[in-house]
Parts: structure tokens; sequence; C-alpha cells
């Protein structure tokens, strides 16, 4: 048996396994590709913000994200309007929004 055709017998066990309905391209791709094809859910967007710390006093940023409905914002999974995404910083209360962070609005294309 090669390693592709191990591959292969691994990756249609794993399709055996997911619920009728669901798309088999999910599967196979990797969890990162799988992120960037449709909107993040808040709790995504917080788990990129904790890895990021203020620029202004160092201290590691509060995974708490704060939103409100704002047009020119972000798109949230499950959120018909797009957010506007910030954290606030314990440190020294400057809000950060995701963009400067360095997240930005839009999956690329
Ligand atoms: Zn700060």
């Amino acid at each position: 048996m090669t390693s592709k055709e191990r591959e292969q017998s691994k990756r249609r066990s794993l399709q055996r396994l997911k619920p009728e309905g669901s798309k088999p391209d999910a599967a196979t791709s990797n969890k990162g590709c799988a992120a960037t094809t449709r909107a993040l859910t808040l709790k995504e967007y917080a788990a990129l913000v904790k890895r990021k710390k203020c620029r202004w006093c160092k201290r590691r940023l509060s995974s708490r994200v704060e939103h409100y409905d704002h047009a020119g914002g972000w798109e949230v999974h499950e959120y018909p309007q797009k957010q506007w995404l910030y954290v606030v910083c314990t440190g020294c209360g400057y809000q950060w929004n995701l963009s400067k962070l360095g997240i930005p609005r839009q999956a690329p294309q």
C-alpha cells in the first residue's frame, strides 16, 4: 500500500463519519482554510485577539471582544448585520478595534 492509498482510505472513513448533507470539501481541507470560507464567530475573533498585546502598555489584551452593529465592521457568523469589533485594553483603557490589531474584515478571496 502506498502512502497515497492510505491517505485516500483515511479520507473515505472520515467522510463516513460525517452526517448526510455536510460538504465533503470541508472534511478534506484543513481547518485553517475552512475558516476563511465563512464568517468567523465571535469566539474565533476572540481567539485571534488573545495572542495580541497592547502596543502602548504591552499588556496582553483581553479576549473579551465587544461589538455593535456597524456597516463598516466585520462579518460575524450568526449575526445578520456586520459588527464593529474591539477590545478594551485592561492596562491603559485603549480601545483596539480589530483592524488595528491586523485582523482583516474580510476573508481573503
Ligand atoms: Zn494598553
